[in-house]
């Protein structure tokens, strides 16, 4: 069926504001990308998700970019000027060396990771891991990496929920750097870190509180090694850090070389 014809008996409904739309411009399917491209305002992020939401929520959607901190991330307000370390960097040394996202956690990109964890929308597992594999290739070059981890659920947790979120980002990538994609292998190690100890959800709780609500929740895997590795930590959305703080805490204890983190989302 002509795709014209198919979404005018079949309209594309917002997965955010639940309107109907008129279907994508069909221009504005993404064509992939090589990674360690630059994707720098191409428009990259809202060619993928067109064929989920309208423009007005498209456009709901705020891409991570510079002016940021080197080191954590954060997007400063104030839109002028170059890269510069945060008063939080600067008064408390990180226990990892670098953290980027793809988006600011608000708005449309809240609203998909929502769907996608709580809502049974598996299929924007697609998009959303695209989106974060793109954030990846522009911050890290070949050879940074070792081994790509995501954040693991307590095993109750991922009975509960069926799938392990971060993993999910992350199922597709080898495919896009498989190939005439440059043959760049992504190690993704699903199995290095274990969530150990159940916590409590760190929903509503400040800095402190989650950062003792999550300690010693992670352990390394029986028999694993990350020895002089370099580890990046891959997580759904990153609020106060505490979580991936924890998890580098015990990579760098265990002889990790670096540990760097990248998140789909981040609060503001
Ligand atoms: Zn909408
Ligand atoms: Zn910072």
């Amino acid at each position: 069926m002509a795709q014209s014809f198919k979404v005018a008996l079949f309209p594309p409904k917002c997965y955010v504001c639940k309107a109907f739309f008129k279907g994508f411009d069909s221009d504005l399917q993404y064509r992939r990308l090589p990674p360690h491209s630059d994707t720098k305002g191409s428009g990259f992020n809202e060619k993928l998700l067109a064929p989920y939401l309208c423009s007005v929520c498209i456009n709901n959607f705020v891409a991570m970019g510079s002016p940021l901190c080197p080191r954590c991330g954060v997007m400063f307000v104030g839109r002028s000027g170059g890269d510069h370390l945060c008063g939080d960097c600067i008064r408390r040394q990180k226990k990892f060396t670098r953290a980027r996202s793809t988006g600011i956690y608000d708005g449309s990109l809240l609203a998909l990771i929502h769907q996608f964890k709580y809502s049974g929308r598996s299929g924007l597992a697609r998009p959303l891991g695209e989106m974060l594999c793109h954030t990846y290739a522009r911050y890290w070059e070949v050879g940074d990496i070792d081994w790509i981890v995501p954040i693991p659920l307590h095993p109750r947790k991922l009975r509960r929920r069926g799938f392990n979120q971060s993993f999910q980002l992350l199922a597709k990538w080898p495919q896009y750097f498989s190939g005439k994609n440059g043959g760049h292998q992504v190690a993704i190690k699903a199995d290095l870190l274990r969530r150990v100890r159940w916590t409590a959800p760190q929903t509503g709780l400040g800095r402190r509180e989650r950062q003792s609500n999550i300690k010693g929740a992670f352990s390394l895997a029986d028999g694993a090694h990350v020895e002089n590795r370099s580890v990046l930590l891959v997580d759904d959305v990153y609020t106060t850090g505490a979580t991936v703080t924890e998890c580098a805490r015990v990579l760098l204890t265990e002889g990790a070389d670096r540990v760097d983190v990248l998140t789909l989302a981040r609060a503001i």
